[in-house]
């Protein structure tokens, strides 16, 4: 996918990369419009964030691993109030954790854009857009309509989201939907 929008999501002033020597593979694979993450070659974990060695097998290698690019919505917040100015014309704005597919569940901090932030869900499935914002080409992520591997099984959950949002997002502004995991069941965490 080629970076298409001549419009930055946010605006371009704000997005200064730095790449350095563990993230310049991420970031040129960008501008090619390639969603590429960092993978042990030894064991093929993934290593995410990038590091000097191998989390599982402590091998110092490391390749990057091309990914479709779409996935679903960990968790998210919406942005309402402006915490600087040059974000002012901006807000409301999606903050989302994206959980890859074919990535053994690494997660992107990303936008999610094309919708409005009060449809965004945690399991919505996306897929990532290319933003070419100055001279910084920058995933975001946008609904795509597939059911994934297996599918949304987050009806009831959702509809947690929808009594939490008529009330303490109001107050809050802002709100993460956060979904446990285990034994403990499915909670909801107001920020
Ligand atoms: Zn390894």
């Amino acid at each position: 996918m080629n970076p298409s929008k001549e419009t930055a999501y946010l605006p371009a002033e704000l997005a200064q990369l730095n790449p350095n020597a563990w993230t310049a593979p991420f970031w040129a694979a960008a501008a090619e419009g390639r969603l590429r993450i960092p993978r042990c070659p030894s064991c093929e974990a993934i290593r995410m964030p990038p590091g000097p060695c191998c989390w599982r097998c402590h091998g110092t290698a490391l390749d990057w691993k091309e990914v479709p690019g779409t996935g679903r919505v960990h968790t998210f917040t919406v942005t309402r109030r402006a915490f600087h100015r040059a974000l002012a014309g901006c807000v409301p704005y999606v903050l989302a954790v994206i959980e890859l597919d074919d990535a053994d569940g690494a997660r992107v901090i990303s936008n999610v854009v094309d919708i409005y932030p009060n449809d965004v869900r945690v399991e919505l499935r996306v897929e990532v857009v290319w933003d070419r914002a100055g001279e910084a080409v920058i995933p975001r992520f946008r609904p795509c309509g597939d059911r994934g591997e297996s599918g949304p099984d987050t009806e009831d959950y959702n509809s947690g989201i929808s009594r939490l949002e008529s009330h303490d997002v109001i107050r809050n502004e802002s709100y993460f939907g956060v979904r446990g995991r285990g034994g403990q069941g499915d909670r909801d965490v107001i920020a």
